[in-house]
């Protein structure tokens, strides 16, 4: 247990300097300022030595160079409107996520061994498909067990009488009714997705959505009710998918900077190492930045943290994980899910010799999901980046072999950092005086071994011998499993009451008491910025009396 003196005082105090944490710190200080109160002392805390959390963006030819390597969050949706009406009223130009609008002929679908293009639905025939599902892309596949589970006798009745027709068409209506709907006379809340996947279908068409779509954690044993409504409402064809040009981590340090101007500070290095509750409610924080410890007093917490984040917090007689049951089994509702990605730039852009331009390739290999990128800000040259690999659960655990040791891991930022140097140098790239930036803090040198991996599985999914695929110029990773993440989202756990738990991971210790949690791992769009931002505001709203800004969405549903 730790001991707690009574050192700073402050009246927010937030933990976490990833989009939410700073979100909430800057809602807090302009609604203060707009209803012309005194300017409250709030500051936030980051352990990393650079704000962002999972936004980080690497900009090695520039910020006009047109090349981003985004580590996490990389795109968003155009009805994701707390997201967008916040991108605006901070000054940021929405621009389109190139991958995801490129459906060139070129781009690859690789499944058991045989590659087609990505549009094909042939590849069904290599797997033993339910008769349904024969010649269907995976995406339709989805949307048909979904509607499928939805048209149940019982489910039909229920959908009626809550929301009076057949399908809920957005949040709030999935919202009204998911808490009913069942299946097989279970919740649907109390069904894992794979079962149920593989229930409608068949264990084989499982396998084959599993290995079409992409993304393994999507397709998981995860609350069912939540992953119909994710799947249906954010991974469907048609939708529009944005970006920005300065990079996702412009986000994070554009509200730091209003933040700032509000009066608020940021203190990067700085780590929570535990919190306790004095005999008066008010939270007392320990902290440790470098070698030193100190404490400091707040009448609010905010943890702006992911699940693994608090499980790391010392125990202590108010938040005892270990010890007390239901607040373990409350902030454990959900499970981080594994993410990793390996960026490899060449000088070339090769595979727009195999007419591919922009877009994205998917393969039951370990690399999964390769995504093309070429220059698409003002300064055009030759080089390009590959995403060759974005991946998750279990394909993250075949890069974990070939990661590099503790020592060379510490080293590798340097490295990494040197090698691009030399290689924007060596090919005159982002302009004579252009010096690189250092890389963000989860970006490392690429090992050798995950190179060539990655190669020979990129030969694979593009059809051709491993010595036509160049060696990459640099190659870099980002494996978001470590601390404190513990994986790149979260999903909510089978058999969840997740109304209940969101509503009560915002009080984590009770009602009335002065510790908030806040963010994507508990939000109604988990994976999501939208989902942290929601989550945050709801938070905001109902326990700090925040009131919505002018610039914010009209009758936008915020969930639970
Ligand atoms: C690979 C990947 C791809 C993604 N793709 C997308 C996408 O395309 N679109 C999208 O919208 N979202 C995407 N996301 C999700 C999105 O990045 C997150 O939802 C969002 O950034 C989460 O913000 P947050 O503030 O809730 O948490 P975080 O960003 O995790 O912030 C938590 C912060 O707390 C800090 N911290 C932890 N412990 C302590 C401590 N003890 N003391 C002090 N500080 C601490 C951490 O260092 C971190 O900075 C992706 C995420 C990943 C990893």
């Amino acid at each position: 247990m730790l001991s707690m003196g009574d050192q700073e005082k402050h009246d927010v105090a937030i933990v976490g300097g990833g989009v939410s944490g700073l979100y909430a710190g800057w809602r807090i200080l302009a609604d203060a300022r707009t209803r012309g109160k005194p300017v409250p002392r709030v500051t936030i805390y980051e352990l990393g030595d650079r704000i962002g959390g999972r936004l980080q963006t690497w900009l090695p030819f520039g910020p006009d160079g047109g090349i981003r390597a985004e580590l996490g969050g990389m795109r968003f949706l155009d009805n994701q409107q707390l997201l967008c009406t916040l991108l605006a009223e901070l000054g940021f130009a929405r621009q389109d996520f190139l991958p995801l609008h490129g459906h060139g002929p070129n781009l690859r679908l690789l499944l058991r061994g045989r590659g087609t293009a990505l549009t094909t639905t042939t590849p069904t025939k290599r797997y033993k498909v339910s008769s349904s599902a024969r010649d269907k892309q995976a995406a339709d596949v989805l949307a048909e067990v979904i509607t499928e589970v939805l048209g149940t006798e019982e489910n039909r009745l229920v959908l009626k009488a809550l929301i009076g027709k057949d399908c809920p068409a957005d949040r709030r209506e999935w919202d009204a009714v998911k808490a009913e709907l069942t299946w097989h006379g279970r919740p649907l809340w109390d069904v894992g997705f794979w079962n149920l996947l593989s229930d409608v279908r068949n264990p084989e068409t499982y396998q084959y959505l599993c290995d079409a779509f992409g993304y393994y954690s999507l397709a998981g044993n995860w609350n069912a009710a939540e992953a119909m409504e994710a799947l249906h409402l954010d991974f469907t064809p048609g939708l529009h998918y944005l970006t920005l040009a300065e990079g996702m981590q412009a986000l994070p340090d554009t509200i730091a900077e209003h933040l700032t101007r509000l009066g608020g500070s940021v203190e990067p290095g700085t780590r929570l190492a535990g919190f306790d509750v004095g005999a008066d409610g008010r939270p007392s924080l320990k902290l440790v930045t470098g070698p030193s410890t100190r404490t400091t007093v707040a009448d609010q917490l905010i943890l702006a943290l992911p699940r693994r984040s608090l499980e790391l917090l010392a125990p202590t007689a108010a938040f005892d994980l270990p010890g007390d049951d239901g607040l373990r089994r409350l902030v454990q509702a959900v499970t981080p899910n594994p993410a990793f990605k390996l960026f490899l730039w060449y000088a070339d852009r090769w595979w727009e010799r195999r007419g591919i331009t922009q877009g994205r390739s998917v393969s039951d290999l370990p690399i999964r999901q390769t995504y093309y990128f070429a220059p698409d800000g003002p300064v055009r040259h030759s080089a390009g980046l590959l995403m060759a690999s974005y991946d998750d659960a279990r394909a993250v655990d075949s890069w974990h072999g070939l990661c590099p040791t503790e020592r060379e891991l510490a080293t590798g930022r340097d490295e990494l950092h040197t090698a691009m140097r030399n290689f924007v140098q060596r090919h005159q790239l982002g302009g004579a005086a252009h010096d690189v930036p250092r890389p963000p803090p989860h970006l490392s040198l690429a090992t050798e071994g995950m190179r060539r991996h990655a190669t020979s599985q990129l030969a694979r999914l593009h059809g051709v011998p491993e010595d036509h695929i160049p060696d990459a110029d640099v190659g870099a990773f980002a494996d978001w499993t470590p601390d404190p993440y513990g994986g790149g989202w979260n999903f909510w756990n089978v058999g969840v009451d997740v109304r209940t738990s969101m509503a009560r991971i915002k009080q984590p210790l009770g009602p009335g008491t002065r510790v908030h949690v806040v963010g994507e791992a508990y939000s109604g769009l988990q994976g999501w910025i939208e989902g942290a931002l929601t989550a945050t505001e709801v938070t905001l709203q109902r326990h700090f009396g925040v009131r919505q800004p002018d610039w914010f969405p009209t009758g936008y549903y915020l969930g639970w």
